[in-house]
Formats: C-alpha cells, structure tokens, sequence
C-alpha cells in the first residue's frame, strides 16, 4: 500500500471531490495519511476564490518541492479550481509538480497516477461539457467521518457574475444523473450517514439541461424523500430567481428536507446588483425571501455579501446591511472583494475599492452579520426542537454533545454521553451569537 495525503482548500464542493479522489486512489492500493511527511503521493486541491487561497496553494506546495529533492520516488499533484485556470503553466512556475489535474477530470486520476508511475508529466485540464466525463463514474467515495454526506447534484455555473471565477474553474452548468445521486445517497444512508446535502453551484437549476425537462429539483427532493429510514436532506446553494414555486410549495409538504435556504443576495444594492451581473434587485430578492417565510415555517435563510465591490458607495454598502436586518437573514458569510483574473469586474481598476475602506466596511459587515444571528437564535429559546448529534466533546470543563436542528442552528447540550449519530429531542434554554444552547427533554 501506498499512502497519499490531500490537502483540501476552499468550499464544500472541493472537499466533496477530495473524497471522490481518495475513494479512487483507495481503489488502487492507495491508503489516506494525515502526516504529509509520510506520503508517497501529495496532492494539493486548490480554490481560486480568493487570490490569497491562491497564495497559499504556492506557499504549501513550495515546501513540498524541497521534501521532494530528499525523496525524488514522492509524487506532487496540483489538483482543483486553480489547476483548472492556470494549466501547462504551473509546470513552469513549480517544475518539481508531476500532475495538473482540473476540477473537470477528477475521474481520469487512476489513469493520470499509471502516467506519472511511468514517468509521464500530465496535464488534464481541457473543459468539460459532459456529465459523462466528469460526474458518472461508479468509484468508491471515501467520505469523511461525520454524520452528513455532501453529495453534488450539479457542476459548474451558467450566471458569469461579473465578480465570480466559478463559471471558468468549473465549467458551464452540468446536472448528475437522478438514478447515480440516488445511488450515493443509499450507500451513504447504509454506511450510517443521517443526512444527505445536495450541493451544486445553483442546485435550483438542476435539471434544465437534461431532455426530460419536468425532472428538476422538486422531483429529485420527493425521489430522495421516498427512501425509507429516519434521516435529513439539506441543499445549497440557491440562486434567488432560479427558487421555484414549485420547490417553496414542496419544501414543506416532504417531511426529510429540512427548513434550510442558503440565498446568497451578495449585495443590498439594486445597482451594485446590476454591476454584478445578477438577475434580480433588492425589491425582487425581498418577494422570494417572504414567499419562503410565508411558505416553509420556522425556515433558516442564510446568504453571502460582498464588500467593496469595485464602484460600490458607502450609501450602496449601507444598503448591505439594512438589507441583512430588513431580510432578516439569520446568518451571512462575508468576504472583501478580490479580482480574480478572466472576471469581467477584474477589469475595472480604476473603479477598485481602497483596501482600508474595504477591511472597514468588511468589519461592519460581519458585526451585522453577528447582531443578527443573535437576535435569530434568541426566537428559539424555550422552544422543544429535534437536534441531530454531530459530535461529543468536553466544552470548558464540561461534557457537552452538539448537533444541528433541522433549521441548521447549531445547539450545544450537556451531556455526558456520546450521541452522535442519534436524534434527540431538546429544550432551547439560552442563545449566542454562534450556536444556542440546550437541553435533553
Ligand atoms: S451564480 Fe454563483 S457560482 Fe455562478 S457565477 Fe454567480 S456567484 Fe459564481
């Protein structure tokens, strides 16, 4: 056996394919260490959303190539969201990289590593237009220990926000297929997972490529529903104009999918939206966010802004955040604005943001964020809500399990014994910014 080690950057979806390499290599003989040092095989799966993500990919590979002058047999990939962008050309920049695997062939990996054995340098980083090639293949998923299993229903983005690399890292829009998403979501169910979240850049527009255009998200949400055995289902993340009604109005009636939107509005300001390339304004977001409320009961709307996009005013950011407290949106990530090459907005230099006035405006963002995620979690207390066990462990001297509601609130209850994997029933007895807090009834 051989021993790999992956080092995962960036969102949910790159740990979801790091799972999928591991479960590969797995196959072939390949075992998982966690001590980088130890490897014969180090892979490193990259995220381009941020130029310092980037950063650091160079930095930790960077070290690799000395560990590599005393071990020439260790093997180096460049895997992920940057290996996409950048190609042939990182062979250039680190020469001591063997492979540069794009996040539209992880499934070529096996044949990449029999390449590199004999001695080959390989690049695979062509885009993809079918589901075929990057999302079909039957191999093992080594999944994290945990009681969710991520499984991505959709690849890739079809929007060009102005602002966004996705739609050049992961390619255009392609949809798995419903009988190989049921496939995992059983096997992850037997291994004793409890929750399946279906993940996809805009999980809304599953389906719209396929020839069978009555099978989308609502249908695939019933089908996943129909298994038998007590469990949840989540999935992010949503555009705001793609939620259809059909889905509000399923949402409530399918009693495994949980009370959870994640509806990223970016910003609060009509024109900055414009500027952005999204497809709705402020008044647009606010109809679908309240036909949610109105629909789906006791539901968790989350969403993503950022500050100082090129042009943005502080009268603009200001919109940002009365749209956080208007919405009452119970929980938002943040991050400043970072150009990212081949990006429409990248190219409005002269319209970029000082730094200062961006860390500014990104500090009164997240204190927003944290004003009204207490204020959210505060509406729960005295409440009885089912909470799904994600871990145990010793909090400030004391035992305590956390888990989940079905609402996504994360609660912490006294107890000293391990749960996880269980659902208990439990009393909201107090609230901070990040979690609440419980007790067993
Ligand atoms: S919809 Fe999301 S993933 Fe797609 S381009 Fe816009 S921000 Fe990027």
């Amino acid at each position: 056996m051989k021993k790999v080690y992956i080092e995962t950057m960036g969102c949910q979806m790159n740990k979801s394919d790091t799972e999928r390499m591991l479960g590969m290599l797995s196959h072939f003989d390949y075992v998982e260490t966690k001590e980088p040092r130890e490897a014969d095989l180090l892979m490193i799966n990259t995220c381009s959303i941020r130029q310092l993500s980037e950063d650091k990919a160079y930095s930790a590979i960077g070290l690799w190539g000395k560990w590599k002058k005393n071990k020439p047999d260790l093997k180096i990939g460049f895997c992920g969201c940057v290996a996409q962008q950048k190609g042939e050309a990182l062979f250039k920049r680190a020469h001591y990289i063997d492979f540069v695997l794009g996040t539209h062939h992880i499934y070529k990996l096996p044949e990449i590593i029999q390449r590199v054995n004999m001695g080959e340098k390989v690049c695979e980083c062509e885009e993809s237009h079918s589901v075929e090639d990057d999302c079909a293949k039957d191999y093992p998923i080594t999944r994290v220990k945990s009681v969710n299993a991520w499984i991505p229903i959709t690849e890739g983005c079809n929007n060009f926000c102005t602002y966004c690399i996705v739609p050049y890292t992961r390619g255009r829009e392609r949809s798995r297929l419903p009988e190989i998403i049921m496939k995992e979501a059983k096997d992850a169910l037997a291994q004793g997972y409890k929750e399946i979240t279906l993940l996809g850049q805009n999980v809304d527009s599953y389906g719209k490529d396929f020839q069978d255009k009555h099978y989308r998200l609502a249908q695939l949400l019933q089908d996943l529903n129909a298994i038998e055995g007590k469990f949840r289902i989540r999935f992010v993340t949503s555009y705001p104009t793609d939620i259809s009604d059909e889905l509000i109005d399923i949402v409530p009636k399918l009693d495994k999918v949980c009370e959870y939107f994640h509806i990223p509005m970016q910003s609060g300001s009509s024109e900055v939206l414009k500027k952005m390339n999204r497809r709705y304004d402020r008044e647009t977001y606010a109809k679908i966010v309240q036909k949610v409320r109105d629909n789906v009961k006791d539901v968790t709307i989350t969403s993503d802004f950022i500050a100082g996009f090129p042009g943005e005013t502080e009268e603009q950011f200001v919109e940002t955040l009365t749209a956080i407290d208007e919405f009452e949106l119970d929980y938002s990530n943040t991050a400043a604005y970072s150009p990212r090459e081949k990006t429409v907005a990248a190219k409005w230099v002269d319209k970029f943001i000082d730094e200062d006035v961006k860390v500014e405006r990104l500090k009164r963002l997240n204190d927003k964020v944290k004003e009204n995620c207490l204020k959210s979690n505060k509406k729960f207390i005295g409440r009885e809500m089912e909470v799904l066990i994600e871990n145990f462990e010793n909090h400030k001297g004391k035992n305590v399990i956390t888990g989940r509601t079905r609402n996504n609130k994360i609660v912490h209850i006294p107890c000293d014994t391990d749960r996880t994997g269980e659902f208990v029933n439990v009393k909201i007895t107090g609230a901070k910014t990040w979690y609440i807090n419980g007790e067993l009834i």
